[in-house]
């Protein structure tokens, strides 16, 4: 970890382990030597682990305020972000953000805005935000990402980690499994030449993984070294996210899925899901996608054929266009598919790549990205959903949405190798169809 955060640049030191609150006023003098400065919180955080760092702060010598939001549910809006400003002003220090993500998201602005650093102790192991060099912030009604530097410092304490409700640990869980198909797509993006492999970025993430995703039984029953895991690993994310720019490392198709249902307002039993359990469905889906595609011999491909069948741009755009129309946003598609698509000559030359390297990219791909099963097992053991109708859409509504999946961002995913191929129809009936893992 301390290898990769060198690497990435931005958050200078990580402490993960049990006690790790007790090192907050030595790291801050480190780091912020001289200066003040304000725990911010909200009111189950304060309780949680707010209150124990002001304490401690003062109890060293170092000088602390507090500030504790006083809305009992909030988001990460521009409101706070402004609030959060005036705060630092008022008292002319560095935030210590202790919360989830959207304490952390609204801390790293509004200190970005003030040209400050800050230190993020976090409360839950539930999102790989905490080192993303961004804040995903409303502002005037729509979710938009700032750009903005990490944490300086970042500490969990899995006494505090391991108090979070229970399906925060496990939508983090779900949420760094996540990494292992988006790997596999990234892999294909790279056979294709269009966003190739960064390998610092791609070793932050894949040294640890198998490691940190084995103990699902852990997470389960939020062990100690379990909850650390995952904390580590969404914390690599963000890092990885960081030596990449980009968030390629992390996210593929299956965060598409979980696109789909924020931007059309899914609920289910009256409440948002958690990102991680959207994902986590997203992230079976691509699994048992995956299988089907390996199941496949693509030496035998008809280059020739396959180059004649490729759609034009105007074609693809039609396509979109009538896929999207009832779709909150019905541009996206056709938008995206036109940054997408490409010309039939390089279609040809990613398709000869394909066939002529098959048998040791299929290889590689099998030891890479886990199969239908296994993920489902590690996720059925931890306690998050495998099935779209866990989180409120019916089969044959998810296999709908594997089409807008596959036209919904310019980033080449497991379909746009499928549509090449000429074999999406086929792999989506073997997922979706009579037999499939997933029969609608
Ligand atoms: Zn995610």
């Amino acid at each position: 970890m301390d290898k990769a955060l060198e690497m990435a640049g931005q958050t200078k030191a990580a402490e993960v382990s049990q006690g790790a609150l007790k090192s907050t006023p030595a790291l801050f003098k480190k780091f912020f030597p001289g200066e003040k400065a304000v725990v911010i919180t909200d009111q189950f955080v304060w309780t949680a682990a707010g209150e124990a760092v002001y304490n401690i702060m003062n109890a060293e010598g170092v000088p602390c305020e507090k500030f504790v939001i006083p809305d009992k549910s909030f988001h990460a809006e521009w409101k706070y972000v402004e609030m959060i400003e005036d705060v630092l002003k008022q008292y002319d220090a560095i935030a210590i953000a202790v919360g989830s993500g959207v304490i952390n998201d609204v801390c790293k602005l509004a200190s970005h805005r003030l040209g400050k650093r800050y230190i993020c102790i976090a409360s839950a192991a539930s999102a790989d935000g905490y080192t993303a060099s961004g804040s995903a912030i409303v502002k005037d009604g729509s979710k938009q990402t700032f750009i903005c530097p990490t944490p300086l410092v970042i500490i969990g304490d899995s006494d505090v980690l391991r108090n979070a409700p229970a399906r925060l640990t496990v939508a983090g869980y779900a949420d760094l499994a996540a990494k292992v198909p988006a790997s596999g797509e990234w892999m294909i993006a790279d056979l294709f030449g269009t966003e190739p492999i960064n390998p610092p970025a791609w070793s932050a993430i894949h040294d640890m993984l198998p490691e940190l995703l084995a103990d699902a039984q852990g997470v389960a029953e939020r062990s100690v070294k379990a909850v650390e895991n995952v904390f580590a690993g969404l914390a690599m994310s963000g890092v990885a996210m960081q030596i990449a720019n980009d968030t390629r490392p992390v996210s593929c198709a299956e965060h598409l899925y979980s696109h789909i249902l924020d931007m059309t307002g899914h609920t289910f039993e009256d409440r948002i899901v958690l990102h991680g359990f959207q994902v986590s469905v997203g992230t079976v889906t691509m699994c048992a996608f995956f299988d089907e595609l390996l199941k496949m011999d693509l030496t035998q491909i008809d280059v020739d054929k396959c180059v004649a069948a490729w759609p034009t741009k105007e074609q693809e755009i039609a396509r979109a266009t009538e896929l999207f129309k009832n779709f909150p946003v019905p541009e996206l598609g056709p938008t995206e598919i036109s940054k997408k698509w490409q010309s039939p000559e390089e279609v040809r030359e990613q398709l000869t790549r394909v066939k002529q390297t098959w048998p040791e990219f299929r290889e590689k791909l099998r030891q890479q990205v886990y199969t239908y099963e296994k993920m489902r097992d590690l996720f059925v053991t931890a306690g998050a959903p495998v099935e779209p109708t866990q989180i409120g859409v019916s089969r044959a509504q998810w296999a709908s949405n594997t089409h807008l999946v596959q036209l919904m961002r310019w980033r080449i995913n497991l379909f746009d190798l499928a549509k090449r191929v000429q074999i999406f129809d086929t792999l989506h009936a073997r997922v979706f169809g009579k037999g499939g893992v997933l029969e609608a």
